[in-house]
């Protein structure tokens, strides 16, 4: 595999970006290897400024749940692109995004547009403080919520196999009112509820943990968590920034039956553009600027052309009914492959995580006993025969509807004769 062209161009994007990337797992630190610099996408392929290809499991971290470059997506950003890029004022494609959102989220029964993961979740936070007029929160070690300071504490992600264990630069204040619990562990969250019964606002969890690799809930844990938040006034806001419309529609709410009280949507919901929603029980957005005191806004929130990507990708999915059982079929054949392989692996319909860990993996500890060098090893193995999968031990693997079968039996007989 030639690389002699990414390689130039890492060269040359270190002298400008820290690490030579805009995102830290990009860089592919922990598996040993320069990045690949992407020069076309289509399906369920990639191609890198050598012009290799790949059979691509990143899928920009689960945006491209209908693969690369969707023709209805791209046909309807250039549609838009016509009519101007932004406003900075109100238009009707917002109101269509809204209500399709709403239509299979009827938790949200009012929204809120944002542009990024993070600032939909960090948003839905102070909400969530606003309303219940409490300052504390309770995350769970290895779930990622975004980089906003209060949330870089045990975070999941690339803060898994960065340097350093959480970030520096974040003043201890800042994550002084975030309480740690540990996934899948009831007790831990009541503990702290027993410990602070009136100061905390909300607990925010993974419904199915994605950043500390894939960490499926435990039976009755999603709903304990309910129970809980409920008997002690808090708020339960689920982060479906990667489940949302990924393992269903309605994303994990509807799949584990569980309602809360806020979410948070990205990813999938912009299809491929810079979007993010949270949103949640009236009374609670209601809080909101202009109606309430809680001040949120965004020069480029709603913006058209990624509120047209949105409309379209999300109709895409309304116009494929099978899609969510065609996915999970496509992604039990990698999963049985793995198996197949002797490896330990974690999945949950469309997403997937094999870990080089000895033990099954429920939370952040056993997650963390995973080796590392082993999966940089598995790693290599998969790129060096056409397959790119996350460069990281701790993220989840993402089939797309655009994978076709021949290319799914390729991966899972690539994957099978792992050693
Ligand atoms: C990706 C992610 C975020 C952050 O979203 P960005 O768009 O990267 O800011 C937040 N929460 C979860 C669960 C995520 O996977």
């Amino acid at each position: 595999m030639r690389t002699e062209r990414s390689h130039e161009l890492f060269e040359r994007a270190k002298q400008l970006m820290p690490g030579g990337v805009n995102s830290p797992v990009r860089a592919f630190g922990s598996v040993g290897r320069e990045p690949l610099f992407i020069a076309d996408s289509r399906g369920d392929r990639i191609t890198d400024a050598d012009g290799n290809e790949y059979i691509d499991y990143v899928c920009s971290w689960g945006p491209d749940i209908l693969g690369h470059a969707h023709p209805s997506v791209i046909d309807a950003v250039k549609t838009a692109c016509e009519r101007g890029l932004t406003y900075g004022a109100c238009h009707e494609g917002e109101i269509v995004l809204a209500e399709k959102i709403r239509g299979h989220f009827p938790s949200m029964e009012l929204v809120r547009l944002v542009n990024s993961g993070t600032e939909a979740v960090m948003s839905a936070v102070r909400a969530a403080r606003g309303f219940t007029k409490r300052d504390l929160i309770i995350k769970f070690e290895g779930c990622y919520h975004g980089h906003s300071d209060g949330l870089l504490v045990k975070g999941g992600s690339g803060l898994l196999t960065g340097s350093v264990p959480d970030s520096a630069g974040v003043p201890a204040g800042a994550a002084d009112c975030t309480l740690l619990a540990r996934y899948n562990d009831l007790d831990s969250v009541r503990e702290l509820f027993e410990h602070d019964p009136e100061s905390i606002a909300a607990v925010l969890v993974e419904p199915c943990a994605a950043n500390m690799g894939v960490v499926p809930p435990e039976p009755g844990f999603l709903q304990g968590l309910r129970d809980i938040t409920t008997e002690y006034g808090a708020l339960l806001i689920f982060d479906e920034v990667i489940t949302g419309f990924r393992l269903a529609a309605g994303g994990a709410q509807e799949y584990y039956g569980i309602t809360p009280d806020m979410t948070a949507l990205g990813k999938i919901v912009g299809g491929g553009m810079p979007l993010a929603v949270y949103g949640g029980r009236h009374e609670i957005m209601e809080c909101v600027a202009p109606l309430g005191a809680v001040y949120q806004a965004g020069t480029l929130s709603g913006n058209p052309i990624a509120v047209a990507a949105g409309i379209a990708a999300i109709t895409e999915l309304e116009r494929t009914p099978g899609i969510y059982g065609e996915l999970d079929r496509k992604t039990a054949k990698l999963e049985a492959a793995a198996r197949n392989a002797g490896l330990n692996v974690n999945r949950c319909g469309s997403l997937m995580t094999v870990f080089f860990a000895g033990k099954r993996v429920t939370d952040y500890e056993t997650a963390q006993s995973a080796d590392r060098s082993e999966y940089a090893r598995f790693f290599s193995y998969l790129l060096d025969n056409g397959i790119y999968a996350a460069p990281s031990q701790f993220e989840a693997m993402f089939v797309s509807y655009a994978h076709t079968d021949e290319d799914i039996a390729r991966t899972a007989e690539i994957i099978s004769a792992y050693r």
